[in-house]
């Protein structure tokens, strides 16, 4: 019997690094190359919704989840008042991505996978076996995320969702004790050093309660961290390349669900890869049953969130927004399954 074909992943984020860790375990021969290196913060609000049993069994994922906190309350604020409290239909998992990128990336070394971090693969091109777990693509956009981890900051529920002016904010307990917080905000000329920057954007964003919240709590100097150029709109579909995660379809993170997103693209691609890699198919038919398979499972799902985006964002919709949920006329249940 011959041996497998190898696989490059270009990308160690959680689609990468969890698509290199099954693939090894398959006994595929990878390589992943990624630009940063681990531990590392990630501009995340650091919790996961719509992670279903099944993704975790079919991609090994148990040992890295269990001290994962199970979140099950959400907290809508807008503009500092309460509107509801949310009850999600399935507990959402609390975890930074400090810890669960680092996870993954040393099961993937121990399970045999080549890991070259601090590089940037300079050629991008559809090749045979390359997979591109890049990320979003960076386009010109007014969107900032900003991340900060705190110590001494008590959550009124598990999570905690802040509409504000241009912005959003999502507060989440995570498994070091530390609270997550991290929005998106339209960009500002707005200048502060490290955590004082987040600060700076919450009270531009009508949101000063939260701000001083955040200045009675310790933060964690080395979370914070800060990513720009963040479009939501559609990418064209390529042929004769596979993209995971980000890199498929970006998902607003009002969501919670781009992390389980690329964990399900990952879960998607891995049998036609596995196919491919023991040489069952062509490279062209992998592609497209690859991007098919995940046009499918994420269509509907990525349209829907970036149709609801601008409510979370612009001011006059978000007050309809928040008017339809103090009424208890938006149906969040529905709304969760078709976002998920
Ligand atoms: C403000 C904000 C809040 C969010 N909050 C949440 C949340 O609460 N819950 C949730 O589930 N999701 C959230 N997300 C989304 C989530 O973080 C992403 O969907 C997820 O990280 C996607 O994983 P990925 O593997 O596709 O990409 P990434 O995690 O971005 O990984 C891509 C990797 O590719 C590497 N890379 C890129 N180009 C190259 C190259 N040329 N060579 C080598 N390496 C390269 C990068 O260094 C990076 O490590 C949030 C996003 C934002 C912006």
């Amino acid at each position: 019997m011959s041996s497998p074909r190898p696989i490059e992943i270009i990308g160690g984020g959680l689609s990468g690094l969890s698509l290199g860790l099954a693939l090894r375990r398959a006994g595929v021969p990878v390589t992943l190359i990624e630009a940063g290196r681990y531990p590392r913060h990630r501009v995340c609000g650091d919790f996961i919704t719509g992670l279903s049993p099944a993704t975790i069994a079919r991609l090994g994922l148990a040992p890295f989840l269990t001290d994962a906190l199970r979140h099950r309350e959400v907290a809508w604020f807008h503009r500092e008042h309460l509107i509801r409290v949310q009850h999600l239909p399935t507990p959402a998992l609390g975890l930074s991505r400090h810890a669960l990128d680092a996870r993954l990336a040393t099961a993937f070394t121990a399970a045999g996978g080549e890991l070259r971090t601090d590089t940037r693969a300079p050629d991008l091109t559809p090749a045979p076996g390359r997979i591109l777990a890049t990320g979003r693509a960076r386009r010109d956009s007014p969107w900032l995320g900003l991340k900060l981890h705190v110590h001494g900051l008590t959550l009124t529920r598990d999570l905690e969702l802040h509409l504000g002016d241009n912005a959003y904010v999502g507060l989440a307990a995570t498994e070091t004790g530390a609270v997550n917080v991290c929005g998106l905000f339209r960009r500002r000329p707005l200048a502060a050093p490290g955590p004082a920057l987040l600060s700076a954007y919450l009270i531009a964003a009508g949101l000063p309660d939260l701000a001083t919240r955040l200045a009675a709590a310790t933060p964690d100097p080395d979370s914070c961290c800060a990513i720009a150029a963040i479009d939501y709109s559609a990418l064209p579909p390529e042929p004769d390349v596979i993209r995971l995660g980000d890199a498929h379809g970006l998902i607003p993170p009002y969501t919670g669900n781009g992390m389980a997103l690329a964990l399900q693209s990952a879960e998607t691609a891995l049998d036609p890869l596995l196919a491919f890699a023991n040489g069952h198919t062509a490279w062209p038919d992998t592609c497209r049953a690859s991007t098919t398979a995940l046009q499918r499972r994420f269509r509907v799902r990525l349209a829907a969130a970036r149709a609801l985006h601008p409510f979370f964002l612009h001011p006059r919709r978000q007050h309809l927004l928040a008017t339809l949920t103090r009424a208890h006329l938006l149906p969040l249940r529905a709304l969760y399954a078709l976002l998920h």
